[in-house]
């Protein structure tokens, strides 16, 4: 028989995935046969022209949207099709998410925007009961990301650096396994751009936090372990970078 050795499953991949959006009446297709493993631990960039689908396939690896074929798999079993429940667990259990713009919410100080997703997910009296514990924990990741002076402060009294920062504590507040960052430095300059980076870096290497980052930006992108380009709804494979070691 051929029963071989069992290899570990990749973190995440994605097998085969392909999307189109309607328009009017037609389909138009956007991810044409989409292939990709991510290993735990691993920095991948996904570089492609703006509206070739980058944020599309963000999308479907942190199951906010469904692919129309193919599959997304996590550590070997398929998520994309399960209940809506067991989705939402997964994306706010495993998947954090940082975004061009930074979505935080405007009447919150920066804490409180970090607490919020301990907020939603814990019922009133449970976030009361461990309130003392989030609040350690929130104010170890604030320091981290270097924004401990900040802490009372709303987003329209930060910097975009600091607002980005602050959105990545916010993301690892949840500790998720898998950090999706779309276009993270797609909004700032380029001096505040690479100290986002230094800090996603350092995230990777010293907590083996995988991350998949979209960016327009070739440079920005090789900073990462590995770089794939978006074209025509599919990858085109660029090797690895040679400055940087990939995990296994
Ligand atoms: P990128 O992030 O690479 O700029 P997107 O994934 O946002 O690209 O979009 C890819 C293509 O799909 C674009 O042509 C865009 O207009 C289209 N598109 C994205 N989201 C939707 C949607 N919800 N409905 C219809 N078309 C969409
Ligand atoms: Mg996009």
């Amino acid at each position: 028989m051929t029963e071989t050795i069992s290899m570990p499953h990749p973190q995440l991949a994605a097998i085969a995935v392909e999307k189109a959006y309607r328009k009017d009446k037609h389909k138009v297709p956007v991810l044409r046969g989409i292939d990709v493993e991510v290993n735990k631990g691993e920095f991948l960039s996904i570089v492609g022209q703006s509206g070739s689908g980058k944020s599309t396939l963000m999308h479907l690896f942190g199951l906010l949207d469904t692919p129309d074929v193919g599959e997304i798999h996590l550590e070997g079993q398929q998520i994309d099709d399960l209940p809506e429940h067991a989705r939402d667990q997964i994306r706010n259990r495993v998947f954090g998410f940082i975004f061009q713009f930074y979505h935080l919410l405007p009447e919150l100080n920066l804490l409180e925007n970090v607490l919020s997703p301990l907020m939603i997910r814990y019922s009133t009296w449970e976030y009361w009961k461990k309130k003392k514990q989030f609040k350690q924990d929130a104010m170890e990741i604030i320091e981290k990301v270097g924004l401990s002076h900040r802490i009372k402060h709303r987003p329209a009294e930060l910097s975009g650096g600091e607002m980005q920062r602050a959105a990545i504590a916010r993301a690892l507040i949840a500790k998720p396994q898998i950090l999706l960052a779309d276009e993270p430095t797609g909004n700032l300059d380029s001096s505040t751009g690479k100290e986002i980076m230094e800090l996603l870096t350092n995230l990777n290497e010293q907590e083996q936090l995988t991350i998949i980052m979209v960016t327009h930006d070739d440079l920005i992108a090789s900073q990462a372990h590995r770089t794939v380009r978006l074209r025509e709804g599919q990858f085109e494979l660029l090797g690895k970078h040679q400055s940087a070691s990939v995990p296994a």
